[in-house]
């Protein structure tokens, strides 16, 4: 049987678990959500990714209920959110600072919300031990939070979200504390968790490759707007802006006059007496308008003469290496000044030659290799 794929933002009989509806958020005369739509399906991991400030904890606390939006709606599950407390909505929201009760085992910190709603017993029971197998937490369930690492924390207070079955979890930061391996072995776990509860997570994070790791989609936020919404791959590979293109990942940028060759060819001429650089879109440009093409580092190739036959090709200077263990990006000069990163995998053929400072080399990319954008 084939594999489905999960994209029920591109199904139009989907109803989405939560409806931003033209929300605008201002705190005084400072607006920090301005006039946002956005829907998020069951069972997402949707990912808010933007610069610090640019709104991203406002749209989960509006969510959650701590703050309400200044104009628009928020719906969950088709009802209008306005004046319902935050102990009356299906979510529940992991902080920051995940605070566990210092005092109380790892089970008494996860049964801490089920006893409060008085489930009985034996169920609660039950439903913290379900919850320590899921975080692997089983044999760790006596122990008070010093006692545990900071890894194991973070999956006690994962647990602890997660016991009264909320559809929706929002996680802020939330594996801020670990350190790269341990927030790395995390992600797993918390995409684990996602799939096998089918819980709805929003998750906030400054870490980008964290979003791309664990999100179905990304939003990338700026000054209190969405500027693309995506699956990981299409916001790396096609960015709708230079904004998100220079947001995500590495990328080289060379502005110049766009000039229509064809249905969806166009000429970027990007300095005078060159060839101007070639590339496929499907936007359309003004004729001389200005525009951008956004290449990644590893769409470039990196040789010692003029590959023959290649699309775009440009002559430079090796001005610095940055030697990363498995690929090495080289930092190139061409004509007019500007520096262009071309990354390269380190094989260990000894026939390859390996190239150094002040080398003169050709970089070169396809026709698809770079995105072409209009600002
Ligand atoms: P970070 O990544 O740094 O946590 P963020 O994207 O989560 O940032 P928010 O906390 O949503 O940003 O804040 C968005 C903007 O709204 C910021 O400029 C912030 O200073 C402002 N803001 C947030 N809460 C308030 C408040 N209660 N009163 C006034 N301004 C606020």
């Amino acid at each position: 049987m084939a594999q489905t794929v999960f994209a029920p933002w591109n199904d139009p009989q989907a109803k989405p678990l939560i409806q931003f509806k033209n929300v605008t958020k201002r705190f005084g005369d400072f607006t920090a959500i301005d006039n946002l739509s956005q829907d998020i399906y069951e069972r997402e991991f949707f990912a808010l990714l933007g610069p610090s400030g640019c709104g991203k904890t406002t749209m989960m606390r509006m969510l959650a209920g701590f703050e309400n939006p200044t104009e628009g709606q928020i719906l969950i599950a088709g009802q209008d959110m306005a004046g319902v407390p935050p102990n009356e909505r299906a979510v529940n929201m992991m902080f920051q600072s995940y605070a566990l009760f210092p005092h109380l085992t790892v089970w008494d910190n996860i049964a801490f919300g089920l006893k409060r709603m008085n489930m009985p017993k034996d169920q609660l029971n039950a439903r913290v031990e379900d919850m320590l197998r899921l975080t692997r937490l089983t044999k760790f369930a006596k122990r008070k939070p010093h006692q545990i690492s900071g890894g194991q924390r973070q999956r006690v207070a994962l647990a602890r979200s997660l016991a009264r079955a909320p559809k929706l979890l929002l996680l802020d930061e939330p594996l801020g504390a670990l350190d790269k391996k341990l927030r790395e072995e995390t992600q797993f776990e918390l995409m684990d968790i996602q799939e096998k509860t089918g819980t709805t997570f929003v998750i906030v994070t400054h870490d980008q490759e964290e979003a791309m790791t664990v999100a179905s989609r990304v939003a990338v936020m700026d000054e209190g707007r969405i500027m693309q919404v995506a699956t990981p791959a299409n916001i790396y590979e096609e960015p709708n802006s230079v904004y998100v293109a220079d947001f995500i990942g590495d990328v080289n940028i060379i502005q110049g006059k766009a000039h229509k060759t064809s249905a969806d060819g166009y000429d970027i001429a990007w300095a005078e007496g060159h060839e101007p650089f070639h590339a496929k879109t499907s936007i359309q440009l003004d004729e001389g308008q200005n525009a951008f093409i956004a290449i990644r580092p590893e769409k470039i190739s990196v040789s010692p003469d003029k590959p023959e036959g290649a699309v775009n090709a440009i002559k430079g200077q090796i001005v610095d290496i940055a030697y990363l263990g498995n690929v090495s990006t080289y930092h190139v000069r061409i004509p007019g000044g500007l520096v262009i990163k071309a990354q390269a995998a380190n094989t260990r053929r000894l026939s390859r030659r390996a190239f150094t400072w002040e080398d003169e080399v050709w970089l070169s990319w396809t026709l698809t290799g770079g995105s072409v954008l209009s600002e």
